[in-house]
């Protein structure tokens, strides 16, 4: 028994464990969640994610297009109470015609992100979505907490993804980091979606002051049960003007332990290098496509506004030829990792239901 037990925390079987389960318990997440050399557990994820997903990247073209939210999130640099940002909105046409830009540069997923705010008809919506989608490319939204009947309008117009991280899934810290908002209505969210047919993308952020390697775990967990179609994990950022500013932000390994765990625990789904782990660390996108990531994301929107979409520090440098989340630079971080560029919608291939 007691020899079991040691064999059983012996970091060597818990990721032999996982690459053949997909499955583990809390503690032994949290045991390697704290492992100082992760590099056996990199190798382990890299090589499910090359079985089930393949070598493809797939490339998902997003527009920011507006910056205006009503939502208090203290880490977030577009919350509502930030009067030192200039706010704008896109207009309709402006959309598409980045959208059709971006298909023409090869794309085959769009994603429309922005700020919550009211300003938007879901009716227009529905008609930004019902074009892009006459291009043939997959939709992908994330545009926040809305009604089901308003999700239900979005998948009929044909919106394919919806991304919604639930950020943490510790609830007392969801709170102190979101006043105002109710981690209940986030979760009824994902629900719903999902209960519409939606492929559902969720996520964590990094590094929140007070997050514990034990939450960690649990949202691992989380998206396991909730079997996320999509996980955006990336490190916390600290933004001007907001009230965590002076705190410090998530660490870039720790980023890449919790993707590479997300893909061992789910081999089939869509994992992306993120945006912000890639200002992070200049060999962000590289780490994370090493670590089990088979997704990128570049930025398709006008310049202008890009620079006014400021979630967190770094995103958007002066000189526009040296952004991180531009199609050339992530076209060739994804050749010299030997990977290819996906060429279908890249929809989850269900292996596990
Ligand atoms: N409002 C929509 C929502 O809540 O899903 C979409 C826009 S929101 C700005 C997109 C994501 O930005 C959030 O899910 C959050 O994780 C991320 N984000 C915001 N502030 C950040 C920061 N300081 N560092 C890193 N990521 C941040």
């Amino acid at each position: 028994m007691i020899k079991e037990l040691t064999a059983e925390k012996n970091i060597s079987s818990l990721i032999e464990k996982l690459e053949k389960q997909h499955s583990l318990d809390k503690e032994g997440l949290v045991m390697l969640l704290s492992m100082e050399n992760p590099s056996e557990l990199y190798k382990a994820a890299d090589r499910i994610r090359k079985k089930y997903v393949g070598d493809e990247v797939h490339l998902r073209g997003i527009i920011e297009f507006s910056n205006y939210c009503h939502n208090t999130c203290f880490y977030c640099g577009l919350r509502g109470p930030n009067k030192a940002i200039k706010r704008y909105r896109m207009e309709p046409e402006e959309i598409i015609e980045c959208a059709k830009r971006g298909v023409e540069m090869g794309l085959k997923t769009i994603v429309l992100q922005s700020g919550e705010n009211r300003y938007y008809k879901i009716t227009t919506l529905c008609n930004i979505v019902e074009k892009i989608k006459e291009m043939d490319v997959a939709v992908t939204l994330s545009i926040g907490e809305l009604s089901k009947k308003e999700y239900a309008e979005l998948k009929k117009a044909g919106a394919d993804r919806y991304l919604l991280r639930i950020e943490t899934t510790n609830r007392e810290l969801y709170r102190k980091l979101h006043p105002g908002m109710s981690y209940e209505n986030r979760l009824r969210c994902l629900m719903d979606l999902r209960e519409l047919g939606y492929e559902v993308g969720t996520g964590s952020l990094i590094g929140l002051p007070g997050q514990t390697l034990e939450m960690l775990a649990d949202d691992l967990l989380f998206f396991k049960k909730i079997n996320a179609d999509m996980l955006g994990i990336g490190p916390f950022i600290p933004c001007e003007n907001t009230p965590l500013e002076k705190e410090k932000g998530g660490d870039v390994n720790l980023v890449l332990k919790m993707i590479a765990l997300s893909r061992l625990l789910l081999p089939d789904i869509n994992i992306p290098a993120t945006t912000a782990l890639a200002v992070k660390d200049k060999d962000g996108y590289a780490k994370g496509l090493q670590c089990g990531a088979n997704v990128i994301m570049p930025n398709i929107g006008i310049e202008e506004y890009k620079r006014l979409y400021k979630l967190y520090p770094g995103k958007v440098p002066d000189d526009p030829n040296e952004a991180v989340n531009s199609i050339e630079n992530i076209k060739k971080v994804i050749l010299s990792q030997n990977r290819s560029i996906g060429k279908d919608k890249g929809y989850r291939k269900k292996v596990f239901h």
